[in-house]
């Protein structure tokens, strides 16, 4: 599961925008492009806009 510390440093690479994590805790999600960002086996979040996928 992903620390809350950690999401507070994280941001949207698109809009540079906070990022919430997903119900599920698969995700990453910024709502505000509307895409949503995988998190690894490790529990990594995969930051980047060619990995995201739309909502
Ligand atoms: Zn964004």
């Amino acid at each position: 599961m992903i620390k809350e510390e950690l999401l507070n440093i994280l941001a949207c690479p698109k809009c540079k925008q906070k990022i919430v994590l997903d119900q599920n805790g698969k995700f990453l999600r910024c709502d505000h492009c509307k895409l949503k960002y995988p998190i690894n086996d490790q529990g990594i979040p995969i930051m980047l806009v060619d990995r995201a996928e739309k909502i």
